[in-house]
């Protein structure tokens, strides 16, 4: 296979072994970039210099025989909505276009400390609202596998690169899919941490009591890597978990015997399509012949989480976004008075969606409507919740569909707010009630990835790697690449 389409950790053995060095790896992937990020455009920001020294500098510690941890010396790359120091951090939006944070995220802080070489940030839906990536004020991304569809999103350019041998593997964030469903459209894996598993400390906040940031990649392997090296407690995150990090890698046993696991059938409902469907129950079905004790069940709540985190996540995103005003960061747009200055200021920096979000929380929390809809909103998380709950007392695992449909065709959904919306009717849930889950390729549909997503109980991160890895072992499918053929 081309340099460019190893994982992380099969680059990582070629490095250990010296039969490569990190300059010449990181030099392969930035003329990668150069050959088909015009096409794909998961890019926005490259740092080609400062990842070469990085790189140099990695080598050089190598050749000093200093110890090294898997992910030293292989290039990265991360959604841009992760704060890195010294370099723009736009969140795809014009309120940001200029931004340089002073300060590294606290993943940015560990994948630096463990050698991470990074090549440049990612385009994503604006502020990250949006499932294909057209809400970027900047342009869209287009999947690998077919450059006329959308990758999903909003972590759409992050998924992009890594499926077309952009970056070994990218980070995102995760408030209601935008890991999952782009992994599940591009054919990569994306896991969503339990939330408080990995600190948010430096990134740029949508809606806070439901973000979390997790790993891509092309394997099961390598989301295991990246989620050891970025998870953890952190001081600066009080929601963040102060839970030893397990060796996740040790968990990578091609074992599900005995392991018992839910099947939901309110996740096989209308607007699935049948193929989709049929490939998830065919991957179920293989977990079944390895071992797995599956069986349907129900979680009778599950229809009202997509209505319940629209209210949920805009009235917190309405919150969060107040702080873009013109003056404290990012773009100012002068006016005659101050309050004109804000008016001009919100009114040229965010785009339609983000507006749209942020006048359906405000309305959702002001006074004489709060009660009905966002305290109502919470009563739904809670209800569930208490569905995750009941059923993980029977399961260890719940297995579904990760998107209902194979990736769409740009533009198809891009007028209608609820169609693009109900495309994470499946990821929501899982935010809502905080939990642990993960996208691994399970077949194609029309020649384009189908995701089987693997829900968890709280920090049982280690079960569902388990569990993926098991799967992909006896499979072929994350070894298809996209024929993107070098211009
Ligand atoms: N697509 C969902 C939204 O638009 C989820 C986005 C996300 O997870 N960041 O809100």
């Amino acid at each position: 296979m081309e340099l460019y389409y190893l994982t992380a950790h099969e680059l990582s053995d070629l490095l250990n072994r010296k039969e490569i060095s990190s300059e010449e790896a990181t030099a392969a992937i930035i003329d990668r970039i150069e050959a088909v990020d015009g096409r794909v455009q998961a890019y926005l920001t490259r740092t080609a210099e400062q990842a070469l020294e990085e790189a140099r500098a990695v080598d050089a510690a190598r050749a000093r025989g200093a110890a090294l941890g898997p992910l030293a010396g292989v290039p990265m790359a991360l959604k841009d909505n992760l704060c890195t120091e010294g370099v723009r951090t736009t969140c795809s939006s014009r309120m940001l276009a200029d931004w340089v944070p002073p300060y590294d995220a606290t993943v940015v802080r560990r994948l630096k400390e463990a050698g991470a070489v990074m090549l440049g940030k990612l385009n994503m839906d604006e502020f990250a609202m949006g499932s294909s990536t057209e809400n970027s004020r900047f342009y869209p991304t287009r999947n690998p596998w077919d450059l006329e569809r959308v990758p999903g999103g909003s972590s759409g350019g992050a998924v992009a690169a890594v499926a077309a041998g952009e970056a070994y593997y990218s980070l995102g964030s995760d408030t209601g899919g935008s890991i999952r469903q782009p992994a599940s459209f591009c054919g990569v894996v994306g896991m969503k941490p339990t939330y408080g598993r990995v600190s948010r400390y430096g990134l740029v906040a949508f809606a806070s009591s439901l973000d979390q940031i997790g790993p891509i990649t092309r394997d099961v392997t390598d989301c295991a890597l990246v989620l050891e090296a970025i998870a953890g407690h952190d001081p600066r995150d009080s929601t963040s978990a102060d839970l030893p990090v397990p060796d996740y890698r040790s968990s990578l046993k091609p074992e599900v015997k005995g392991l018992k696991i839910g099947v939901p059938r309110e996740y096989f409902g209308a607007g699935m399509e049948p193929e989709v469907a049929a490939i998830v129950r065919r991957a179920i079905a293989k977990l079944e012949e390895l071992g797995a004790v599956c069986e349907e069940t129900s979680l009778p709540h599950t229809e009202y989480a997509l209505p319940a985190y629209y209210l949920v996540a805009p009235a917190e995103a309405s919150s969060n976004l107040a702080r873009y005003d013109g003056v404290s960061y990012g773009l100012r747009v002068p006016g005659k008075d101050i309050i004109e200055m804000y008016m001009n200021t919100r009114s040229e920096g965010f785009g339609p969606e983000v507006k749209r979000r942020i006048m359906l929380g405000t309305y959702a929390l002001s006074s004489g409507y709060y009660d009905a809809y966002y305290l109502k909103a919470l009563k739904v998380r809670t209800l569930i919740r208490r569905d995750f709950e009941a059923a993980f007392e029977k399961y260890d695992l719940l297995a579904t569909p990760t998107s209902p449909t194979v990736a769409f065709r740009l533009g198809e959904k891009a007028g209608d707010p609820l169609a693009m919306y109900l495309s994470d009717l499946c990821t929501i849930p899982v935010n809502m009630a905080g939990l642990p889950a993960l996208s691994l390729p399970c077949g194609f549909s029309q020649g384009l990835p189908v995701g089987l997503q693997l829900i968890g109980r709280p920090f049982a991160e280690a079960t569902l790697l388990q569990a993926a890895y098991a799967f992909e072992q006896s499979t072929e499918y994350h070894r298809r690449r996209p024929e993107l053929g070098v211009a």
